[in-house]
């Protein structure tokens, strides 16, 4: 059973990796809140649990839509160039082939 105060390990999302970690805040005879030792930074016990890697859905949204502005504005002239060669140069060799 835990008590306020205690040691712990937990996992610090500002030093971004399991630390000492003091009890805060208890619930239901476990840590609730605890703060680094370390960056004294407080925050929900985590069971020493990483946060899941940043995937923002609305953050890969938004760099779609960003990248589909980026391409309707012509911000990539380079790109559709090479992708319009390559198959011009593609039917000249299967004209030549045929004929
Ligand atoms: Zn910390």
């Amino acid at each position: 059973m835990a008590r306020l105060g205690d040691d712990i390990d937990d996992f610090c999302v500002k030093c971004k990796r399991v630390m000492n970690h003091a009890v805060v805040s208890l619930l239901n005879d476990g840590p609730a809140k605890v703060r680094c030792r370390t960056c004294h930074s407080d925050h929900d016990y985590r069971h020493e649990l990483a946060p899941p890697p940043k995937i923002d859905p609305r953050k890969l949204a938004a760099q779609a839509e960003k990248a589909a502005a980026l391409a309707a504005a012509g911000g990539t002239p380079e790109a559709p160039a090479v992708e319009g060669e390559t198959p011009v140069v593609e039917k000249a060799a299967k004209g030549r082939k045929k004929a």
